[in-house]
């Protein structure tokens, strides 16, 4: 199963790590199943925050708030390794509360940002395909959006077609031709 992420969500996470940096980034994703449409970005409330990240347990819970409020869903969690490889460390690992959530991690080791995601639990860590989603209007609804604009341009056709057929209609009639006499 792949997931999707906005590629403008994945700009701001990948700009919060940037900005964080030499300390450890942190956040928490919502959407659906499938595709990722908002990271809120949280501070990192640990004692050794280049080290490893920590929420703080008030903004944390805000931020679910502002997720349900709006009518999104809670998906996963995100957050920034400034030295090393996007992949879960022993301690990402050891405090993985729950195996629904996605972890994505964002390393900085490279020149360009990487991005990863992952699902991980006390006994397996499993590499999920990320798929970025180059218009962020695309969403979940992409096949109603384009019968939209389908509908908008029949109906733009057949406004003309009538306009034409009213003036052709409101003409005055032709003059007859008489034979000379
Ligand atoms: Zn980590």
């Amino acid at each position: 199963m792949a997931v999707r992420i906005a590629y403008a969500v994945a700009r701001q996470i990948a700009d919060h790590a940037l900005s964080a940096a030499p300390n450890e980034a942190c956040g928490v994703l919502a959407g659906t199943r499938e595709r990722i449409s908002r990271a809120i970005p949280l501070d990192n409330a640990s004692d050794a925050p280049d080290r490893q990240f920590r929420f703080d347990p008030n903004a944390q819970l805000q931020a679910l708030k502002a997720i349900d409020a709006a009518e999104l869903r809670w998906i996963g969690v995100y957050h920034s390794h400034p030295q090393s490889p996007p992949i879960p460390s022993p301690e990402d690992i050891e405090a993985a509360m729950d195996s629904s959530l996605l972890q994505l991690i964002v390393s900085l080791e490279t020149a360009k940002p990487k991005l990863k995601l992952w699902r991980v639990d006390r006994s397996s860590v499993t590499p999920i395909a990320l798929m970025f989603d180059t218009d962020s209007d695309v969403g979940i609804d992409d096949r109603l959006s384009q019968f939209k604009r389908v509908a908008i341009v029949i109906a733009a056709i057949a406004s003309v077609l009538l306009m034409l057929a009213v003036a052709l209609a409101l003409l005055p009639p032709a003059p007859e031709i008489t034979p000379a006499p």
